[in-house]
């Protein structure tokens, strides 16, 4: 049997519509990595990057098993998340998906999580090799959505599983089989997003996975560059194919790029930085209606156990406040205070603040909506069950509004055409073997 290696392509774009490139990617002959960062001013960045530097440390002769060092390194690079977070409670929420494969000289250790795609392309047949974490993909594998219709819809950026620093996130881990003449694409949804799946498995053909590079991240612009776009390809040759110096994919230099490759900017929240806060305003004006920003629904930006915490301790200190005196300021500020949470089943606005003292009560009805809880996917359901916190009475109408839109009726039981299956190739995997170590089940 040959023996394989494989040469490699990174390259990334910010895209036409960001001044940010929250993407990272890296190439070498051992890893090949993407990670796309999320979360508000500047800590897409940090996730990303901070991510790519721990899980680039396996860059190097690999010792013992790929898949337990894989896995290792993505829990290292959670934890790293998690102090981040720890350190600065202004980038909780930040997150990065992940997609990482691991050369042991046979095989690839794959870690898949969040959205990032991985693909291979054989024989001229391209495949997705990872599954998308995504709220629209969870309503495609219950056959509520067709994946075109998934495609297109309002949500498909939403993704159900990232990178967060907490412990309940776990990324997929499997092995994929190279052959002889394999090319494997990593790439963020700033491509998958703007460009078909026809149009990527012609174009990763193309000659040179140099060249294949360039056409793709030429395509996602092409089709409206609205997102970061970051590629990392890989082609299986065999192990004695000669160096080509004129190649970049050839030439044996590790590649890094985009956010894991420039210094982090400092960042700037809205309220550290007057004059860019003003000029924001004004900007604001002049766009009344501007639309929200898909990266900033990407994900549930507000964990519910933390944030449980955080109401309970506010609780205490309202309480504690009552009870040294300061209680009508304490008090009234509780007032001024809003949530969304449930109330004999249905959704419903609370002022106040959710104490969780026994025979303390801070907080009042101020509106059910007509919203059953029980018509909301799990992960909402649970959240608006923890409760979800809102910076002001509007705000916490745009939250019921926002879960409206998930409201999902009961499908029909009889007449339900069986849906489209899916092009995702999912029953052509043979050799793609799921591993029992997914690290922890979701609980
Ligand atoms: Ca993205």
């Amino acid at each position: 049997m040959t023996e394989l290696t494989y040469h490699y392509v990174a390259l990334t774009d910010t895209g036409l519509r960001r001044t940010d490139n929250e993407d990272s990617g890296f190439a070498s002959k051992n890893l090949l990595v993407i990670a796309d960062g999320m979360g508000g001013a500047a800590a897409g960045e940090v996730a990303s990057s901070e991510t790519m530097h721990v899980i680039r440390k396996l860059d190097r002769e690999l010792e013992g098993d790929a898949i337990e060092a894989l896995a290792g390194a993505v829990s290292r690079a959670n934890d790293r998340l998690g102090e981040l977070i720890e350190e600065d409670p202004a980038v909780e929420g930040m997150g990065t998906t992940l997609d990482a494969l691991l050369w042991d000289g046979k095989k690839f250790a794959m870690a898949h999580i969040g959205d990032s795609r991985a693909y291979r392309l054989r024989d001229g047949k391209l495949t997705q090799i990872s599954d998308d974490h995504t709220f629209v993909q969870s309503l495609v594998d219950e056959g509520r959505l067709t994946p075109e219709e998934a495609r297109h819809h309002p949500h498909r950026s939403l993704i159900l599983r990232a990178l967060l620093g907490r412990d309940d996130n776990d990324p997929d881990i499997s092995t994929v089989e190279a052959k002889l003449g394999d090319r494997y694409l990593l790439c963020s949804d700033g491509l998958s997003d703007m460009v078909d799946d026809n149009v990527i498995e012609a174009t990763l053909g193309v000659e040179t996975i140099d060249f294949a590079a360039t056409e793709l991240i030429r395509l996602a612009l092409e089709g409206g560059g609205y997102d970061n776009v970051t590629v990392v390809i890989a082609e299986m040759v065999a192990a004695e194919t000669p160096i080509d110096e004129t190649l970049s994919s050839s030439n044996g230099q590790p590649q890094l790029v985009g956010a894991a490759a420039g210094q982090h900017r400092p960042r700037t929240g809205r309220s550290a930085d007057p004059v860019a806060r003003a000029k924001g305003d004004a900007a604001k004006d002049d766009v009344p209606a501007k639309p929200l920003d898909p990266e900033e629904v990407r994900y549930m930006s507000r964990p519910p156990s933390s944030r449980r915490w955080v109401r309970w301790a506010v609780g205490l200190l309202v309480l504690a406040a009552i009870l040294g005196g300061a209680g009508k300021i304490a008090y009234d500020w509780s007032q001024k205070q809003y949530f969304v949470a449930t109330d004999n089943g249905m959704v419903t606005i609370f002022r106040g603040v959710h104490a969780e003292i026994p025979g303390v009560k801070l907080e009042n009805v101020d509106t059910v909506t007509n919203i059953d809880v029980s018509t909301l996917p799990e992960f909402r359901r649970k959240q608006v069950r923890s409760g979800i916190e809102a910076s002001s009475r509007a705000d916490a109408q745009d939250i019921v509004d926002n879960l409206g839109q998930f409201v999902t009726p009961a499908p029909a039981p009889a007449a339900t055409p069986s849906p489209t299956p899916t092009p995702t190739a999912k029953t052509t995997r043979a050799d793609i073997q799921t591993t029992s170590q997914r690290l922890v089940e979701d609980s």
